[in-house]
């Protein structure tokens, strides 16, 4: 009973005296529902949603906060399941690994993490850098510096000479042979070891290669670089951590043997046949489309040496099917969950991605729905982001226009919350 009355005069005193804030919303998405309600309050308590009421509620005390936001669309904050903090499309892009030390990529990686959330996107998945997005990760949940919440991949997993092999188009002697440690597995054993030790460097998740790309300097954009044994004993490890395998894939084959060792997500999945299609929706598996980054590389490879020259054609092959494979997968019903591949392109033009989406054929409302529920879903936090609900994070943004009737407004918002926090207003 002491407990009890403890409790009442602890949960009183917050209504009473913490400051909350008030966000008037002339229109609200309802990403659960599918739907756009107008005139909605939302009262934000510390770093969550305390209520959603129906009109303009006006504040309780002198402390509590107004946001006035009845000319914008409301909804939650959006997430990019595929970006790289670490890495930014530049033609001295391949040198810098030369000259630029740990540091200096660190520094970049703070800038890259606040244009990303000041577009908008209040959770990413970092698929593959060097380490730095760890810190990175820590430092923003320590409130040292800005940036969206990070779920981070670490370093991407390879096989030797495949798309993530760190010493690809090197000499002999910086070449080397690295090993599970460096991310580099050849054999279930590898696998298994590569996946403990991402755990170990604290990874929340496994990103594999699981067939040539684009950017990296070797042959083949497309042909498979793992045994479907191979991934499969990655994935068995990756369960034991309660981490989810997501699986670069351009060609066909690559992505069939990623999706039957059990990945969650197919990131591009460019040269996608409709046998491969059926087997995602068997096996619940979403294809991150990353059309964005596709029609970048595409439009960078005409610039006369932007790209190493053994890049270029695999630049121009792949990157414009990406969009057609999208919106053929979407109409097939595969599951879609929004990511860009941010760091091949500009960090901060994550929002373009949504209007090639709607090109291709998907409603406005079912890309944002994409990049909100279903990543929450994914990343096992559907009870605290992605909806504008009582006890979920107050990641909150809003935009001019309303994004089902002109859908590039998505690529400027006016108005950034996360945690309860305003960043852009
Ligand atoms: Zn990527």
């Amino acid at each position: 009973m002491k407990k009890l009355i403890q409790l009442c005069i602890l949960t009183l005193s917050v209504f009473a005296f913490g400051q909350n804030t008030y966000l008037h919303c002339g229109k609200l998405i309802d990403t659960k529902e599918g739907k756009v309600l107008t005139n909605k309050t939302i009262i934000v308590s510390g770093k969550k949603i305390l209520s959603v009421e129906d009109g303009f509620v006006g504040p309780k005390t002198p402390e509590d906060i107004v946001i006035d936001l009845k000319d914008k669309t409301v909804m939650p904050g959006l997430t990019d399941m595929h970006v790289h903090m670490e890495m930014e499309t530049s033609p001295n892009a391949y040198s810098e690994g030369f000259s630029l030390n740990d540091a200096d990529f660190a520094f970049k990686s703070l800038h890259n993490a606040e244009v990303t959330l000041m577009a908008g996107f209040t959770t990413v998945r970092d698929l593959g850098g060097s380490g730095i997005n760890v810190s990175l990760r820590n430092a923003i949940n320590q409130g040292l510096v800005v940036g969206p919440r990070i779920f981070t991949a670490e370093k991407s997993l390879a096989t030797t000479g495949d798309h993530a092999d760190p010493t690809n188009g090197t000499n002999k002697e910086l070449m080397g042979d690295p090993g599970p440690k460096e991310g580099v597995v050849n054999g279930v054993e590898d696998a298994a070891k590569a996946v403990r030790q991402r755990y170990k460097n604290g990874a929340d998740l496994i990103k594999i290669t699981a067939t040539g790309g684009v950017l990296s300097v070797a042959k083949s954009g497309q042909n498979p670089q793992f045994t479907v044994e191979e991934i499969k004993a990655i994935c068995d490890t990756a369960k034991d951590y309660g981490f989810h395998v997501a699986a670069h894939a351009h060609g066909d084959e690559g992505m069939q043997r990623a999706i039957l060792g059990g990945v969650k997500t197919i990131e591009h999945g460019t040269l996608m046949s409709n046998e491969t299609m059926e087997l995602m929706k068997k096996h619940d598996a979403y294809l991150v489309p990353t059309i964005t980054a596709g029609k970048t590389v595409a439009d960078n490879a005409k610039i006369e040496g932007y790209y190493p020259e053994v890049v270029v054609p695999k630049a121009l092959e792949i990157g414009p099917k990406i969009q057609d494979t999208f919106g053929r997968a979407y109409k097939k019903g595969v599951g879609i969950v929004f990511g860009t591949d941010a760091g091949v392109f500009f960090h901060g033009e994550n929002g373009r991605e949504f209007a090639y989406m709607v090109e291709a054929g998907m409603p406005a409302m079912k890309s944002i729905q994409s990049a909100t529920i279903t990543p929450a879903v994914i990343l096992k936090m559907e009870q605290e982001i992605g909806q504008i609900n009582p006890g979920f994070f107050a990641d909150i943004i809003a935009t001019h226009d309303d994004p089902t009737i002109n859908i590039k407004t998505m690529e400027a918002v006016a108005f950034v919350m996360k945690e309860g926090k305003v960043y852009k207003n």
